[in-house]
């Protein structure tokens, strides 16, 4: 049998970390796979899902500015891809090509993995209202945490983004999230690159609390070093990116996916980044 395909597409797409992800799990589970990278931009999405359909690819991943233009590409989506507009991961039903999106999913998954199985005791603060913040608000309510606090420099953002929780978020401002269990950073402020921008994460959580990070590069933020010496419990953005890929794998081969691997790979990939 030939060796199966999966891809990421996007544009840039070269520094992906999807595919050290993948391959390690491959690797990992000895399946016959490869999984790469493919440049596209928005102009480009629709060549490329008619190839996923020809060649039979094992599965598609889908990154920036790609999201929204392949929903209209494909078969079908499920309910949180249909509510959030966006698709990162193709996958087949029989011989349908399905949209999913597994970043609410995966943050999820790496809550658990810091608090523990049972979320219904926790609430959760998101700062930020974009497609993560908005991902992980509908997942977060669709597992049932406490209640959710939104907070977003935009307030209009804030409002819709809370929509997504099903009746279980709010919009609120710094000083609620004095009052949250779990706070997850969900803005570009801290990551390698951005300016500045401390104002988006003026709050640091402490002792008995828990500081989540979405930012993976640098993998230690000024704000998580701060809420690391408060006390606070912190977690960078590698489980949520992990959890992500975990999902859309589960999806494309029906196993577990070995998350150990896929850490490791993830880290490796980060780690050989930062040496160059
Ligand atoms: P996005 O759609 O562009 O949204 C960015 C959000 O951050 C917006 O709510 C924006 O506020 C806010 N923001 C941006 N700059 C800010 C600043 N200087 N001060 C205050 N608020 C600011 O981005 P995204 O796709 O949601 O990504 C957000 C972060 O999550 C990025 O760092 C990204 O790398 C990370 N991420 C990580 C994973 C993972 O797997 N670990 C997955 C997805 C994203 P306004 O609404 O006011 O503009």
């Amino acid at each position: 049998m030939l060796t199966q395909l999966a891809v990421v597409i996007g544009d840039p797409i070269e520094h992906s970390l999807s595919p050290a992800i993948h391959n390690a799990a491959f690797a990992a589970l000895g399946i016959d796979a490869v999984y790469e990278t493919r440049r596209a931009g928005v102009d480009e999405v629709g060549v490329l899902v008619g190839r996923m359909r020809e060649e039979r690819w094992l599965g598609m991943s889908v990154t920036m500015p790609d999201k929204e233009e392949v929903t209209r590409h494909l078969d079908g989506l499920t309910p949180i891809a249909q509510r959030l507009g966006a698709v990162n991961c193709v996958f087949w039903h029989g011989d349908e090509l399905r949209g999913d999106n597994t970043d609410g999913e995966g943050l999820v998954r790496a809550v658990r993995a810091m608090v523990g199985d049972d979320l219904a005791d926790h609430s959760v603060g998101v700062i930020g209202a974009g497609g993560a913040a908005r991902a992980s608000i509908a997942a977060l309510a669709a597992a049932g945490v406490a209640g959710i606090v939104v907070v977003n420099r935009t307030v209009a953002r804030a409002e819709a983004a809370a929509e997504l929780g099903d009746g279980r978020a709010r919009v609120g401002d710094v000083a609620d999230l004095a009052a949250v269990d779990v706070v997850i950073n969900a803005t570009p402020a801290g990551m390698a690159g951005v300016a500045g921008a401390p104002d988006a994460v003026a709050y640091v959580p402490g002792v008995g609390r828990y500081a989540m990070d979405l930012v993976y590069e640098p993998p230690q933020t000024a704000w998580m070093t701060a809420s690391r010496a408060a006390g606070a419990i912190v977690a960078n953005g590698v489980p949520m990116l992990v959890g992500q890929a975990a999902v859309a794998f589960e999806r494309w081969t029906g196993r577990a996916a070995p998350i150990d691997a896929m850490t490791a790979g993830a880290e490796a990939a980060l780690a050989a980044r930062r040496a160059t």
